[in-house]
């Protein structure tokens, strides 16, 4: 009995992203639908409308490209690695935008070396999603801290922000599908960083203050630190 309903519940989770997914996708379509209708009737102002088409087009190609993150088309492949040098690779990755913006990242690191088990595209991919979160929550100058803590059995990685904060509202609704706050946004950063933590056996969790900040902390399981 319990087992069917961890069942119903799964598949409740999976119609909910599918009819959240259909909703997302259908909107910039209708409005390219609508923009062709025109193109037939009135060919000399189609012009106008091929921007606003592209970026239609962008929208639902950046979807489903964030979505295939989720689908893992290929079996994972974890293998034992530091995290440490992920780390590295992935700042030199958002370095220059960072100094685009005046935000500046520190590292606080306890050991050089911190093995655990990891698919490290994805890792890369968690890691990016919560430093461009921390980026985009500064406005003009910021700093963002990475740091990583260990215990004799678990990595803690903190991402620290001192950008706008969020308020209680906010903090409950971050790792739902599609839920943004910013005009751009997909809304699925998070609930993509939260299922590959979750595949790595590790947790996510939040701490945020309006006005001040925002750290998000993943724990993971340690294999070997030196
Ligand atoms: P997106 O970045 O496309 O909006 P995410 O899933 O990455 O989608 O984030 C969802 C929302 O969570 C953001 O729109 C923002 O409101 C909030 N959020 C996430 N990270 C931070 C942060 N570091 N500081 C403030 N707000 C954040
Ligand atoms: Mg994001």
């Amino acid at each position: 009995n319990h087992h069917k309903l961890i069942q119903s519940e799964k598949l409740n989770t999976v119609g909910h992203l599918a009819a959240s997914i259909a909703h997302e996708i259908r909107n910039p379509l209708t409005s390219l639908k609508g923009f062709l209708q025109l193109a037939d009737s009135e060919e000399q102002i189609v012009k106008r409308y091929i921007p606003i088409m592209r970026s239609e087009i962008e929208r639902i190609e950046l979807i489903a490209s964030e979505l295939l993150t989720l689908a893992n088309p290929v079996p994972l492949e974890f293998n034992k690695a530091n995290i440490i040098t992920i780390i590295e690779e992935v700042i030199l990755l958002v370095e220059i935008e960072a100094g685009n913006k005046e935000v500046t990242i520190h590292k606080n690191f306890d050991h050089k070396q911190i093995f655990i088990k990891l698919v490290e595209s994805q890792l890369k991919q968690v890691l990016l999603n919560l430093i461009k979160n921390a980026m985009e929550s500064i406005n003009g100058k910021g700093d963002i801290t990475l740091e990583v803590k260990c215990t004799e059995t678990k990595v803690y990685l903190h991402v620290h922000d001192n950008g706008t904060g969020m308020s209680k509202s906010v903090i409950n609704e971050i790792f739902e599908p599609f839920f943004t706050t910013k005009p751009n946004g997909t809304g699925l950063g998070l609930m993509i960083t939260k299922k590959i933590v979750e595949n790595h056996e590790g947790v996510i969790s939040v701490k945020s203050i309006e006005g001040e900040g925002t750290t998000f902390t993943i724990e993971l399981p340690l294999i070997l630190k030196l």
